[in-house]
């Protein structure tokens, strides 16, 4: 098969590479319907983390089951399929308490930027549609898998209720997703930051009611002004640098609390300033695998359509152009077809 490895900071091939195979009994083979270029790919690609080797990228994925392993019992071939980009079993105790992504036999899931992917633990992992969706599913289902669960985790994190005021740091697909679950979950007012037209648009049509370009002290003060100087209820933390993590917790009033999902680039927290800012934190990889069975159902039944966040979609073998577009924030987030 083809699929996407990466080199070097922004050497992106996509090249032959083995087919994948069934090699432990749980796994699964994953014929791809869709697959896209994540923010924390980014990261890679810019040489800001760093490339040791060539690396197989890509995490994020739904498709077809082709093949399963000897002890595989719930998923079976031919179902429509998304999972997490870490692999669950779904019943030690961190899985029980629905921190999936710290399952006690997690495995990080590699080379999905292809046609086809192995996915361990399948039947913890993988959750599968009711139906083959329609085509146009796609892109939300896709979202599923890492995109949404992390906006929405931010948003279970930061403990969003029904009237709550909600501020969200980052206007990546991660932020707007967050934007989308707060409103969902009933958030009154929703403060999105953001300085780009085109992503301030779309976090209004995900249900952002007032939009923030400042940053820094001017952004906690534009926020304190919009909510007469006691900040947010609860706090999205998109980003992940030191910066946006200060933003997010000096724009949360005192009982508040932060849902961090950025994977955090330099960030060092001040311990007398986090003591005596009453703020709780909430963070990690998100367990989008506890999600998925409510997103599912949302996305099928027309409820949110979280796919609007890929502006750029693109066949497969033009991944380097994907992840081009994205850094040069011209895309906010490339979907690929195999
Ligand atoms: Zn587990």
């Amino acid at each position: 098969m083809q699929g996407t490895v990466l080199y070097a900071p922004r050497d992106v091939r996509f090249e032959q590479r083995d087919d994948p195979k069934i090699i432990e009994p749980a796994d699964a083979i994953v014929r791809l319907s869709a697959t896209c270029v994540c923010g924390s790919d980014l990261w890679y690609y810019r040489g800001i983390s760093p490339v040791t080797q060539p690396s197989p990228m890509g995490h994020e994925y739904c498709g077809i089951v082709e093949e399963v392993g000897s002890d595989v019992g719930s998923i079976r071939p031919g179902q429509f399929v998304i999972g997490s980009f870490f692999a669950s079993d779904n019943t030690c105790p961190h899985c029980q308490a629905g921190f999936h992504s710290s399952c006690q036999h997690r495995e990080p899931i590699l080379g999905a930027q292809a046609e086809w992917l192995r996915v361990p633990l399948a039947d913890g992992t993988l959750v599968a549609t009711p139906d083959r969706p329609d085509d146009d599913l796609i892109p939300s289902l896709l979202t599923l898998s890492d995109v949404m669960g992390t906006g929405w985790f931010a948003a279970v994190a930061a403990r969003v209720q029904p009237g709550m005021t909600v501020a969200v740091v980052g206007d990546g697909a991660v932020g707007l997703l967050g934007v989308l679950s707060a409103s969902r979950m009933g958030a009154a007012r929703i403060i999105a930051m953001s300085r780009h037209e085109p992503r301030q648009k779309l976090a209004r049509e995900f249900g952002a009611t007032d939009i923030v370009t400042e940053r820094g002290e001017a952004g906690v003060a534009a926020i304190k002004d919009i909510t007469a100087g006691i900040g947010a209820d609860a706090t999205l933390e998109c980003v992940g640098t030191a910066e946006s993590m200060v933003q997010a917790l000096r724009s949360t009033r005192p009982g508040g609390f932060v849902g961090f999902v950025g994977v955090p680039h330099g960030v060092n927290l001040d311990g007398e300033k986090l003591f005596s800012s009453h703020v709780g934190l909430l963070g990690g990889p998100a367990p989008v695998r506890r999600f998925l069975p409510e997103l599912i159902e949302l996305v099928c039944n027309g409820e949110i359509n979280p796919g609007k966040v890929f502006d750029l979609t693109l066949p497969l073998h033009e991944v380097a152009e994907g992840y081009r577009a994205m850094d040069e924030r011209r895309a906010i987030k490339s979907l690929l077809h195999p």
